[in-house]
């Protein structure tokens, strides 16, 4: 059987994928902090400190994961829990980037994937949060992906990025726009509009149509079976996390990890 880094070397395959594991972690680490701190205006370098006493974490408690094990979910100092959601986020970074790792190999694309993720894991956070979804974010990301699509990784034909950039742009406007012209609210946020542009760049016009429909349905359905257990409507939901979660499954079928993964069965 061939294996997928081109090596049989056990110790090396550990060694690569165990690397590729903690870069991951540390990233999920720092786009955790990018999500929760960018919003509120904080600065992202001063060392992170227990929300309730203000006590500064020690060196080795940053440690993505194993921080968390060794101060048992606890702070410190007052003991107040750390919400679980940090170790289990780095976790899910780590495991991300080891997959398309894994099963990408290391090429062109591969750059795009990891950063891509890495796009839609901050404004997930940033915008579960504190419902947004960043300007400081989203233009960079812009930018960086069209120069990438353009250039390393073009879509085939090299022009549905730009095409992909329009349309998702255009339909998220003009579904905005409709929404506040009907309810008089607003429904589709500005964040939304630019994060869609932007992953229109990365996947083009007709995947990106599949996101939109994937998620519109994504969302429908927590709304309803958020209805059966609560027994409350909400009316207001942070759309991101569904754009980010339809975006990764259309990515995966799109960029041949989907192939990749019947094979190995
Ligand atoms: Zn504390």
């Amino acid at each position: 059987m061939q294996t997928l880094i081109g090596s049989n070397d056990l110790g090396s395959f550990i060694f690569t994928y165990s690397y590729v594991f903690i870069f991951g972690a540390c990233l999920g680490s720092f786009f955790m902090v990018v999500g929760l701190r960018l919003p509120q205006k904080e600065n992202l370098i001063t060392p992170s400190h227990c929300d309730n006493c203000q006590t500064k974490l020690k060196p080795w408690h940053l440690i993505p994961i194993i921080g968390y094990l060794f101060l048992r979910g606890k702070c410190s100092n007052c003991h107040q829990k750390i919400p679980v959601i940090y170790p289990l986020f780095e976790l899910l970074t780590g495991m991300l980037f080891t997959i398309i790792v894994y099963l990408m190999k290391f090429n062109q694309e591969t750059i795009i994937a990891l950063l891509f993720i890495s796009l839609l894991l901050i404004c997930t956070v940033s915008d579960i949060s504190a419902r947004k979804i960043l300007n400081k974010i989203t233009y960079p990301a812009f930018i960086l992906f069209l120069i990438l699509r353009l250039t390393v990784s073009q879509l085939n034909p090299w022009w549905f990025a730009l095409v992909g950039a329009g349309i998702g742009f255009t339909i998220l406007l003009g579904l905005g726009l409709l929404s506040f012209a009907m309810l008089n609210q607003k429904g589709m946020g500005g964040g939304d509009i630019k994060l869609f542009t932007v992953i229109g760049v990365v996947i083009g016009p007709l995947p990106l149509l599949v996101v939109l429909v994937s998620a519109s349905i994504l969302s429908l359905l927590y709304v309803g079976v958020d209805f059966m257990i609560t027994k409350k409507l909400k009316r207001k939901l942070p759309f991101g996390p569904f754009i980010a979660l339809s975006s990764v499954l259309v990515y995966i079928y799109i960029s041949g990890m989907w192939q990749q993964v019947m094979h190995l069965f």
